[in-house]
């Protein structure tokens, strides 16, 4: 059997900006080929600003920001 592996929904894994600790978050392909929303830290719970892209060859980038210096 052969599993195929998509890039496109999923989770994720990035690095919290503040604290850079790994977090996951899911992406979803069905919305917008590009999503940006605030996502608070599993560790320390300050706010990233996470930019989801869906990119054209099945690949998903994420930036992490931070939301503001808290
Ligand atoms: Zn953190």
């Amino acid at each position: 059997m052969k599993s195929e592996l998509s890039e496109e929904s999923g989770w994720h894994s990035y690095d919290c900006a503040f604290c850079g600790e790994p977090n996951e978050v899911f992406a979803d392909a069905s919305g917008a080929r590009t999503q940006k929303f605030t996502e608070d830290c599993q560790v320390c719970c300050r706010p990233n600003l996470l930019t989801i892209r869906f990119e054209r060859d099945g690949w998903v980038s994420i930036e992490v920001e931070r939301e503001y210096d808290a």
